[in-house]
């Protein structure tokens, strides 16, 4: 494990044009992209969310049997990132977060002191990466800046939270169900499904929400995407995040009553049998 830092820490490194490591770093990547790396490529792209998720990503599992993750798919039969060029990133603009930060690594923790997720880093030391002979000396604050993070890491806040929650949570709330999942996956990554959802009437039948509010929502992306994440924390863990009609709330709760006196049950059971902690469906 490469040693934690802070953002005021030291970074000596620069990436340049003319450079002899040219996109190399970009000829076998292995990106994982946040709900707003998809936002904005996509708008770039002026593709569908779900078109760009087809397109140019491959899911994987962030944890097994947990929440999924996306990746940029690399070309057919090879390991370059499709956006490549001679010239550079194709796509420099709206580039992803993990793009940005190389040679950094992000890593998003809650320390056992700490009542809130705090942003740490490491660095990356790949061989063919030359920037680290570059002269040029930052804090990682800075170079966060330059590479316009600071906005990144904002908007992706909320799900990296939620990430952090779902796995520090384990198997006290049990593995969410095969339908929590699903919205996880839509919710977070493809965001013009979740505008179809939020503005279907079975969504407003379940949930209360000022007009004004979800109007101006549905017209943006980034608003948007923090709704979705903090639905995900009513979907996922319960919280009372966005107002329920009253006879779903009554519903929900007898749901849920129902659903924990099974899981007790269950877990009576289980462990007189010494088993495996089994699906939550709250
Ligand atoms: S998106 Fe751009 S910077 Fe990132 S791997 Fe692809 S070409 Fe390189
Ligand atoms: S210096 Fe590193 S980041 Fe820049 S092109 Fe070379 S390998 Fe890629």
């Amino acid at each position: 494990m490469p040693a934690t830092l802070e953002g005021g820490a030291k970074l000596k490194f620069q990436c340049r044009k003319g450079i002899a490591c040219w996109n190399a770093c970009c000829s076998n990547i292995d990106i994982a992209l946040t709900p707003v790396d998809i936002v904005r490529l996509k708008q770039r792209l002026d593709l569908s969310s779900s078109e760009f998720l087809s397109t140019y990503t491959v899911p994987y599992e962030m944890e097994k049997d947990g929440i999924a993750g996306v990746k940029l798919r690399p070309v057919d039969g090879g390991t370059a990132c499709r956006f490549m060029t001679h010239a550079g990133c194709g796509v420099y603009d709206d580039r992803p977060t993990a793009c940005r930060y190389y040679p950094v690594a992000l890593l998003s923790m809650r320390k056992q002191d700490e009542s809130t997720d705090r942003q740490y880093y490491a660095l990356v030391r790949e061989d063919h990466c030359l920037g680290h002979r570059e002269p040029r000396t930052q804090t990682i604050d800075e170079y966060r800046a330059e590479q316009g993070l600071t906005e990144y890491d904002e908007l992706a806040r909320g799900w990296r939270q939620l990430i952090l929650k779902k796995k520090s949570s384990g198997p006290a709330v049990g593995k969410p169900s095969k339908r929590s999942l699903e919205l996880f996956f839509m919710t977070c990554y493809d965001i013009d499904r979740f505008r179809s959802f939020v503005a279907s009437d079975s969504f407003s039948k379940i949930y209360e929400l000022p007009s004004d509010e979800l109007h101006d929502m549905l017209l943006d992306d980034n608003e948007l995407m923090q709704f979705g994440f903090r639905f995900l924390r009513q979907v996922l863990f319960g919280e009372n995040t966005i107002a329920m009609r009253e006879h779903n709330i009554e519903e929900r709760r007898q749901r849920i009553a129902e659903r924990r006196r099974q899981l007790e049950q269950e877990a009576a059971e289980r462990m007189a049998r010494e088993e495996e902690p089994p699906d939550v469906d709250l």
